[in-house]
């Protein structure tokens, strides 16, 4: 499943695709994904102009200069995949169409990007591009991870007397947008932080060095995806998915990274959600 840092990279590989170029027809081959698509979603976006491409949460966001936004969510398996020719960018010939190719957006200057999600948790909507933030998927979002409203004061602040265990308030997109259960297990890892902690009996210096950390283990994930971009835009033309090395995400059983510690990576159920640790390390 996309988290933040695959989302993000898929935006930044479709920004030289669809930033400043227009739609100039856009082919919708079914009624809906996870949601119905909106209504007449293929005449809205035919002949639109896309004037920026943006990222909240797990959502991107391509404000049209029609006044509408168009949120693409990748939902589980959503893959997208770009071909045609970006002179200097890419070049990749128009694959055959394929089962689960749902949306196919013919842009202007020849190129194609092609929405494909074979288990259908995906979504596209369109909305008023002012009415953007209230749109029921964003409505009760907390401030993204790089913003300057996510920092030590407030992510302290939020946490304060909670009862929760720290993963879970780490989880609540309302506190903070588009933290994903991997990157929640790599953050306190390098917090030496144990999942099930109380959050609000973690001193407010540890809980301040959750900020940094978040930003670190997010920036190094993006970073990662930029190389994989350029190994697939040598490659087929999809974008997104990489391989990452975690240190305790899906390590069950294998040693602790750090030096000396000699721990082995435990694995315990939160929420219904897997949370991966260093018993020695977090505490
Ligand atoms: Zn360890």
């Amino acid at each position: 499943m996309p988290e933040l840092p695959e989302v993000e990279t898929v935006r930044r590989g479709l920004v030289p695709v669809m930033e400043g170029q227009h739609i100039a027809r856009a082919e919708v081959n079914r009624p809906d994904l996870r949601w119905p698509f909106p209504d007449r979603m293929a005449d809205r976006l035919t002949g639109a102009a896309i004037n920026r491409l943006r990222r909240r949460s797990k959502y991107i966001l391509a404000d049209l200069d029609t006044g509408e936004t168009l949120l693409i969510h990748l939902g589980m398996s959503g893959r997208m995949l770009i071909s045609g020719a970006i002179p200097g960018v890419f070049h990749y010939d128009h694959p055959a169409p394929a089962k689960h190719d749902h949306v196919v957006l013919h842009m202007g200057q020849g190129a194609r990007i092609t929405f494909n999600d074979a288990r259908r948790f995906g979504a596209m909507d369109l909305m008023g591009t002012h009415q953007a933030e209230d749109h029921w998927l964003m409505r009760g979002l907390g401030p993204e991870p790089f913003a300057n409203d996510f920092n030590e004061d407030y992510l302290v602040g939020r946490l304060k007397g909670r009862n929760t265990p720290v993963k879970s308030a780490l989880l609540d997109q309302g506190i903070v947008a588009g933290l994903g259960n991997i990157y929640v297990c790599e953050v306190l890892y390098r917090a030496g932080i144990h999942p099930a902690r109380k959050a609000g009996r973690i001193a407010a210096a540890r809980v301040a060095g959750l900020v940094p950390l978040i930003r670190q283990v997010l920036e190094e994930a993006i970073a990662a995806g930029g190389s994989s971009l350029r190994d697939y835009r040598q490659a087929d033309g999809e974008l997104g998915y990489f391989q990452h090395g975690f240190a305790v995400y899906g390590r069950m059983g294998e040693p602790c990274v750090t030096p000396g510690c000699g721990g082995t990576v435990a694995r315990i159920v939160q929420s219904g959600r897997s949370s991966f640790f260093c018993p020695r390390c977090q505490r």
